[in-house]
């Protein structure tokens, strides 16, 4: 570098050396060649520029022959620095050492020597390549985005603030129906908003945050139909940060709103498909969480879909341990495929604490890789149906015991009758022969014996023939409370000896009961030697009568030793006695029930066990029979 100091002549060595340094490292090619067509000096951009090994191998190369790609921009070249002495910015491609093209800007004068001949010429090359590939680059993605804007199916669209379209591309002038110039013209927040209210949040929205995502407005076409669309924009700003205007998106949802419509519509059939099945029909997740409870669910197990759903666990409404239990069997094969459970009988716990019984069908729900997420019920409430199959038992049990009965009603009144002779030829002989002995003869004692013994024996065998074949009394209006009232008197002494108080209550103005009055009395007769028999220790035997317009209850209580509960239910069957054989046959309730049943009526018992019995005989008011008061 020159110093302050030196003379003029130095420093003007000192800058020949700086020449020579700024050829040799200056950023562009530079040169100087021969008129004939050879490269006389050239620097070092210049050599790595056209991509020689060497300056000299550059020097010896033809310039006529091996630089210029065109041979013509070479004699253009000529004619125009033999005709200006200049050339400025002459772009031209020049051929590298391999061959290969590259784009330069060329500027050249003509050196001549002292007598105005030309020597040669010298300049400098720009490597215009890059340039290049970056105006191609910027050109073609301007075009890409030109094409993008016309054709993407989207509307997209540049706004000034004030509310104009300062662009639009196609797909929104067709969304809209407008001509593009048309479109320009009209004012957004008039001509366009459905709602211009919309367009006032549009703008505090994007004034506020620089951006507004996926905000769903209604525009109007030119043609005043109206079209949902998904607004997407961001703020544009001038150079001090100032919103000058948007740019953004306008989807068509129309479609989206179509497909969510029959979306929607399509759930909801199946909703209602769900909802109006006759079964419940419940879902969990894996956890027990119920997600679906339908309205059969409802009634079925009392519990309302809003207060389980998201709220309650399904263990809740199973017994205990049921509901893991019904994971294992989904779970296993052995109750069908996996992940299937058909008709389980099963029992649930209803909100009010009933037991419902019926039947589930189940099956865990997967997603699209085959992990359960879900289970589902079918819940079938066979209540009903298992309440009629045990009244058909009932009465398929009924029909059998009939049937028994019968049989043996016709055995019972052959041998009755069978008997019944005979054993009247004996009495009468034993009337006779009782004739023919003394009153104090030991004998005579014996004979009443045995007269009293076949008394006894034919007392049984009537009660056998009215158990096969009751007296077929003809009806008659009946009053009860005189009936009841008749046998006490008869047996009140019988009770004071067995130390057994009597107190009954009539209720007055009863109606008439149209009845055999004889088998009314043997009903009311055996209830009483009943109460008699359970209480031999003594005891009260409390008769009440009561009734309505309907109906007669005939209430017979004992404070006896009562029914143990496995007998209660068989009390009514025949030949059933806990007495011993001398005391019993078994035949009283099992008449006293057919003769009821016979009047339209009914008797229930009630018992406990030390404390006594109660039986209730209810009985129909005869409707042309006048109520009549004891
Ligand atoms: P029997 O009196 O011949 O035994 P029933 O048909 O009248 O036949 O009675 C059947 C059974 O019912 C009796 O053996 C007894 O066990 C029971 N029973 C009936 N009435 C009473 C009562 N008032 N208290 C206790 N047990 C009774």
């Amino acid at each position: 570098m020159a110093k302050l100091n030196e003379k003029p002549e130095e420093l003007f060595k000192a800058s020949e050396a700086d020449f020579k340094s700024l050829f040799e490292h200056v950023g562009c090619g530079v040169y100087i060649s021969s008129k004939e067509g050879k490269f006389l000096t050239a620097n070092r951009a210049l050599v790595d520029m056209l991509g020689y090994e060497s300056k000299a191998e550059l020097l010896a190369m033809d310039i006529t022959h091996n630089l210029y790609v065109n041979p013509d921009d070479h004699l253009r070249f000529q004619e125009m620095i033999e005709r200006d002495g200049r050339v400025k910015d002459y772009q031209v491609e020049f051929k590298r050492k391999d061959g290969s093209p590259t784009s330069v800007l060329l500027t050249s004068h003509v050196r001549y020597d002292k007598d105005r001949n030309v020597l040669g010429y010298e300049g400098i090359v720009l490597d215009q390549s890059q340039r290049i590939q970056m105006e191609k680059e910027l050109r073609a993605f301007q075009e890409d985005f030109k094409m993008l804007f016309e054709n993407i199916p989207t509307g997209v669209f540049i706004s000034s603030k004030e509310g104009k379209f300062l662009n639009a591309n196609q797909a929104l002038l067709d969304m809209l129906g407008y001509k593009k110039q048309e479109f320009l013209d009209i004012d957004i927040t008039k001509d366009l908003y459905v709602r211009p209210e919309d367009r006032a949040k549009f703008r505090e929205m994007i004034e506020r945050d620089g951006h507004v995502t996926d905000y769903e407005v209604e525009f109007k076409r030119k043609d005043g139909s109206t079209i949902p669309i998904l607004l997407t924009a961001h703020a544009r700003y001038d150079s001090q940060g100032n919103v000058v205007g948007y740019e953004g998106l306008n989807v068509d949802l129309t479609q989206r709103k179509l497909m969510e419509k029959e979306l929607q519509e399509a759930y909801d059939f199946m909703n209602k498909i769900i909802q109006s099945s006759p079964n419940a029909i419940m879902a969990t997740d894996l956890k027990g969480n119920i997600m679906l409870w339908n309205r059969a669910a409802e009634e079925t197990l009392g519990y309302s879909a809003l207060e389980v759903i998201g709220k309650m666990n399904i263990d809740k409404i199973y017994p205990e341990g049921m509901a893991r239990k019904v994971m294992q069997m989904l779970r296993s094969s052995e109750y069908g495929n996996v992940g299937r459970l058909r008709s389980y009988p099963m029992v649930y716990v209803r909100r009010d604490g009933e037991v419902v019984e019926g039947t589930l069908s189940a099956a865990l729900i997967y997603d699209s890789k085959g992990n359960e997420i879900a289970s589902v019920g079918s819940f079938v409430d066979l209540r009903e149906r298992l309440e009629m199959e045990r009244a058909l038992r009932r009465t398929q049990e009924q029909l059998l015991q009939s049937e028994k009965l019968a049989a043996m009603g016709r055995l019972t009144s052959q041998i009755a009758h069978e008997l019944n002779n005979p054993l009247y030829g004996i009495m009468n002989t034993l009337e006779l022969l009782k004739t023919e002995i003394s009153l104090q003869s030991k004998r005579r004692k014996i004979l009443e014996m045995a007269h009293s013994e076949t008394i006894r024996l034919s007392e049984m065998l009537r009660k056998m023939l009215s158990f096969s074949k009751p007296d077929q009394e003809e009806r008659q209006p009946v009053e009860i409370n005189s009936v009841i009232d008749e046998i006490l008197l008869l047996h009140e002494k019988q009770f004071k000896e067995n130390d057994i108080k009597i107190t009954s209550t009539f209720a007055k103005g009863l109606g008439l009961v149209n009845a055999s009055k004889n088998q009314l009395r043997q009903v009311f007769l055996n209830m009483i030697a009943n109460a008699r028999d359970a209480m031999p220790s003594g005891g009260t035997l409390t008769v009440t009568t009561s009734g309505n317009s309907d109906e007669i209850s005939v209430e017979i209580s004992d404070t006896g030793i009562g029914i143990a509960d496995e007998n209660i239910s068989r009390i009514f069957d025949s030949f059933f006695t806990t007495k011993d054989e001398v005391k019993g046959v078994g035949l009283g309730l099992s008449v006293c029930y057919g003769f009821i049943k016979d009047h339209g009526g009914d008797i229930k018992v009630k018992s406990q066990v030390g404390a006594g019995t109660t039986f209730t005989i209810t009985l129909p008011v005869s409707a042309n029979a006048a109520s009549v008061s004891l």
